[in-house]
């Protein structure tokens, strides 16, 4: 793989921070080093001394004041060392990718971690997209992403998706316009970059079958393109065993994957991780140097500490007892949405994530029902308006998140009361209680 030429001129001019270098070195000698280099304060200075957190399950995780001293001091760009392994060995478990055992020059997997997957993903599209490009994916989408996207000026082309995700056939129509041979030309407008949520989609639930993956592979290797595989719902998936991902099935080197802990761990915390090609993967580092220099190194000790005593075993127990929350909440959504929605709307039970995707008949566009109906009820979904390229676009749908509110609330909301004006013949009654994620607090 030749990565220089997926990389924006910005990107390309990144140079690594001398001094950053400096606090590696620094965190990789012994505590007996004498450094007077770097700008890092002196801890002592700092009002925090220690701190004992308590684990659910009745663990504790304590730092002692030379451990607090280290919470609160600047840290590694790509994260602190112990919590790369760590998640480096669970990759490894969880999807073996082949790039694994790739030389450096065939793009040798690397991993670092970010303060959410949303950093990871922003400082991917600015390392890859330039004006006018022309990127894929299957909108309706993260509204996250976007928000990342769309100011980058790029071309979105919108790849047909169900409920099993983007579907190949149509992408390889999409596809068809451009000879593969034109690819590497310079000023070549095939596209270098492919997005996608492959479990549980935000908004629309849908979920990849690992036959689909491996024919968007396969495109992506004819037409010489990267997929930015964003699978903050991987560990939300309701059945096992869980599907292969487009990382377990890299033999180019030409996935990045994103991973997020934010529905599984804390999404307050903000941690996230960027697994890819090394060349890529170093250079969101470089990106991470020049804004935020690292993901907070207390919430990263934290974590460390805590997956640390877990080990994967105890990890994926945890990750257990959250699916089973999300899929008796998932289970709820849909016999509420079954026993009031029946006729009236249209919908497919999702297989991971947190959210259900409806379509109401007889409604042309749901904005105006949910910003001025639902809120006079109290009741919040999210207008499926939001998550389309254009989004002053008419939509048909809403969003309603299972996350947070109980099964009896699920059950109670009634749109009927404010349905029944736009749509005067529909006895309709949709129940979703509704976490307003307002689109720009709550993603
Ligand atoms: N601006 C200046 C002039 C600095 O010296 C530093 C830190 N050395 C920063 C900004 C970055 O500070 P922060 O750790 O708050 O990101
Ligand atoms: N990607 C998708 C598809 C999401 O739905 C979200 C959050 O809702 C994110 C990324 C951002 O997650 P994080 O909290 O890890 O930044």
């Amino acid at each position: 793989m030749n990565y220089s030429r997926f990389l924006t001129a910005v990107s390309a001019a990144r140079r690594p921070s001398a001094i950053r270098i400096l606090t590696e070195l620094q965190q990789r000698s012994p505590p007996s080093l004498i450094s007077l280099a770097g700008g890092a304060p002196n801890p002592d200075t700092f009002p925090f001394q220690f701190a004992t957190i308590k684990v659910k399950n009745g663990d504790s995780i304590v730092f002692d004041e030379a451990t607090m001293k280290r919470a609160l001091q600047y840290s590694a760009s790509p994260g602190i060392p112990e919590l790369l392994s760590w998640m480096k060995g669970l990759q490894k478990s969880l999807h073996n990718p082949p790039t694994l055992a790739y030389s450096p020059e065939n793009g040798q997997m690397e991993m670092c971690v970010t303060t959410g997957s949303q950093e990871g993903l922003c400082k991917v599209f600015e390392m890859l997209v330039n004006p006018g490009d022309n990127v894929l994916l299957d909108a309706p989408t993260y509204s996250g992403t976007l928000a990342a996207l769309l100011p980058l000026g790029c071309n979105i082309i919108n790849v047909p998706s169900d409920q099993h995700g983007m579907i190949p056939e149509a992408l390889g129509d999409i596809l068809s316009r451009w000879d593969p041979a034109d690819a590497h030309a310079p000023g070549s407008s095939v596209p270098r970059v492919l997005y996608t949520i492959p479990n549980g989609g935000n908004p629309t639930g849908a979920s990849m079958t690992a036959q689909r993956k491996q024919e968007v592979y396969e495109l992506a290797r004819k037409y010489d393109f990267l997929i930015i595989e964003d699978d903050p719902y991987y560990f939300l998936q309701f059945q096992k065993p869980w599907a292969p991902t487009f990382l377990s099935m890299d033999v180019d080197g030409r996935i990045i994957r994103t991973d997020s802990f934010s529905k599984i761990l804390s999404s307050g915390l903000r941690i996230g991780f960027v697994t890819g090609p090394k060349p890529l993967v170093d250079r969101v580092v470089l990106h991470i140097q020049a804004s935020t220099m690292h993901t907070s190194t207390f919430t990263q000790l934290m974590v460390s500490q805590l997956l640390q005593d877990w080990g994967q075993d105890g990890f994926l127990r945890h990750v257990d007892g959250v699916v089973q929350f999300y899929r008796s909440q998932r289970n709820a959504m849909l016999s509420s949405a079954d026993r009031w929605l029946k006729g009236l709307a249209e919908w497919h039970a999702p297989a991971a994530g947190m959210f259900l995707w409806i379509r109401l008949h007889g409604i042309a566009d749901t904005k105006q029902l949910i910003m001025e109906k639902a809120l006079e009820k109290e009741v919040l979904l999210v207008p499926g308006g939001v998550f389309n390229i254009d989004s002053s676009e008419a939509c048909p749908y809403v969003r309603a998140a299972f996350s947070l509110s109980t099964p009896q609330q699920i059950d109670e909301v009634r749109l009927a009361h404010f349905h029944t004006r736009s749509c005067p013949h529909a006895r309709f009654k949709v129940k979703a209680h509704v976490t307003l994620s307002s689109v720009t607090f709550f993603p």
